[in-house]
């Protein structure tokens, strides 16, 4: 099918100008993008409006009046605003697949903000050059999804692109069944991924190539400057550093919270290392390292517990494509080695401080004992299937509760198991969410003598701060997601409210931090958004 940009129905500007637009993205030329415009979508409704994130970036009020309704729909242009879609290519599912690019994201520009520069896009504005078969858009469903997920992150200090806006409309748009469109405003400082130096360096255009990483050094990671003097001097090798160490801290964190992307291509890898391209993801209920969250991942490519090797893979994929630039192999190499200690030393300090045992600066012999203290968790709750953010969040609320109360609780359960233990419900929620509680007791019994007693209701306190009450739960978007189908968008501000500050107890919303019910396990979320 053949595109015409000057085809689509040129859209109406809205004329009062918020925005302070800077657009250093536009000076890249022509060979990085195409100018567009974004395709109307018909009756476009309100369906979230992130007022926090607005305020966070100092941007006014107006931004969210009617007039900016058409501008976020893609029915009206904010003046200054100079719309494109960007190509890259990249490898997904573990080949080459060639040109992708901006299938359905539309690049608004770039506006100052009081978070630096922020550009921003609209998802499902329309078919662009490289949409291939695709129609542009994007379905409410996966919209939802995204515009939850990617505050959810946030509110867990887990990098991430943010979620301005959500605008719904009753335009069909065909997936396996009839659904309808939605169109979400993203904000990153960029949005640049792996596959744009792919796309490049498989073209042999080094000149083009270089241009796009000097620009990502010069706008968004000017540490590569001082790094360089690790390598050599040589800038390039310092991004690929740069870039490794960004990914190694990312896939800590989704490790470390039980997230799962799914979709872990190489066009889906921020060189920024925040999450984008929020499709099949899912927090975990039943921990498992096998998890697919994926349906369409026959193979379990990117199960939960492979995710640490894809990042490695797909790092290797962009040393690759930076090679003609850094243009030393044995350097190359050894940057990527950097990512095969850092990833395993930062889950080591994740992991202790989930479990209250901070210190980065423990030695090694210290670790060590830790790490196989982790590990011997993490088999007793892949055995058992606990679920995994109930796991840690009781375990916080015990050890807060403290081992004065764990004691308590053991020597009652032991002389009658029916005695009503009120003052250690903590610790029998604990017990609950064990079927072998042999095996879970004698852990702990460990975990008491790796830890000071006195120290548990402030290392509760902290564990509380780190391992959240709320996570976007399939079952729960799921909710949303009905309710937003029928016309009612009020659980999306509910669900918005909740996982904005994860950490916090939000008294009367405990059904939210609840196992999810049976029909959860149902649920079957493929690629198709
Ligand atoms: P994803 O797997 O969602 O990261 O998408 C892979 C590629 O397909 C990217 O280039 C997307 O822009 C493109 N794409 C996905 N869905 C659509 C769609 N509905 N219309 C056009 N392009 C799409
Ligand atoms: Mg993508």
């Amino acid at each position: 099918m053949s595109f015409d940009p000057l085809e689509l129905p040129a859209s109406q500007p809205c004329d009062v100008p918020v925005l302070d637009w800077t657009h250093r993205l536009t000076q890249l030329g022509p060979s990085f993008f195409t100018p567009l415009q974004p395709t109307p979508v018909a009756a476009p409704r309100w369906a979230a409006r992130n007022d926090a994130l607005r305020t966070e970036l100092g941007w006014p009020a107006e931004l969210f009046d009617d007039d900016h309704l058409q501008a976020f729909a893609g029915n009206a242009l904010m003046v200054g605003s100079q719309p494109l879609a960007t190509v890259y290519s990249g490898h997904q599912f573990g080949q080459w697949a060639g040109q992708l690019g901006d299938g359905r994201a539309i690049w608004l520009g770039e506006a100052q903000s009081a978070q630096g520069p922020q550009e921003i896009q609209l998802k499902g504005a329309g078919r662009t050059p490289y949409s291939r078969g695709g129609d542009g858009r994007a379905v409410l469903r996966s919209s939802i999804r995204e515009y939850l997920c990617s505050e959810a992150m946030h509110g867990l200090c887990i990098p991430t692109t943010r979620a301005l806006s959500l605008v719904a409309s009753p335009e069909p748009v065909r997936r396996e069944t009839m659904e309808s469109a939605a169109v979400v405003a993203r904000v990153a400082p960029s949005f640049l991924r792996f596959g744009h130096f792919e796309h490049f360096s498989a073209q042999g255009d080094t000149d083009s190539l270089r241009t796009l990483a000097d620009h990502a050094i010069t706008h968004h990671l000017p540490e590569c400057q001082e790094r360089a003097a690790l390598w050599q001097g040589n800038v390039y090798a310092a991004l690929l550093d740069e870039v490794q160490e960004r990914t190694a801290r990312l896939l800590v964190q989704w490790q470390a919270v039980g997230f799962c992307h799914g979709v872990m291509n190489t066009d889906n890898m921020s060189l920024l290392g925040l999450t984008i391209d929020y499709g099949p993801f899912q927090f975990m209920d039943g921990f498992d390292p096998g998890h697919i969250c994926n349906h369409s991942d026959h193979q379990g490519r990117y199960a939960y517990g492979r995710q640490p090797n894809v990042a490695y893979w797909n790092l290797y994929c962009l040393a690759q494509a930076l090679a003609p630039l850094i243009d030393d192999h044995d350097m190359t190499l050894q940057v990527l080695e950097g990512y095969k200690s850092l990833f395993p030393r930062f889950l080591g300090d994740a992991m202790r401080t989930k479990l209250g045992l901070t210190g980065t600066l423990a030695p090694e012999s210290e670790r060590e004992a830790d790490w196989t203290l982790v590990e011997d968790l993490m088999q007793i709750l892949a055995s058992e299937r606990t679920d995994y953010t109930l796991f840690w969040r009781r375990f916080s609320e015990a050890v807060a509760a403290g081992k004065t109360c764990m004691d308590r609780h053991a020597s009652l359960a032991m002389t009658d198991p029916e005695f009503p233990v009120t003052a250690s419900e903590a610790w029998q929620s604990m017990d609950d969410l064990f079927i072998d509680r042999a095996r879970w007791q004698a852990w702990l019994a460990r975990y008491a003598k790796r830890t000071d007693p006195a120290q548990w209701p402030d290392m509760g306190i902290q564990m509380l701060r780190t391992n959240p009450k709320f996570v976007l739960r399939n079952h729960l978007a799921e909710m949303a997601i009905r309710q937003a189908q029928a016309g009612d968008f009020s659980e999306i501000e509910t669900l918005y409210n909740l996982l904005k500050s994860p950490f916090d107890e939000h008294p009367g919303f405990e059904a939210y931090a609840a196992l999810p019910p049976d029909w959860a396990a149902q649920l079957e979320i493929s690629c198709s958004s």
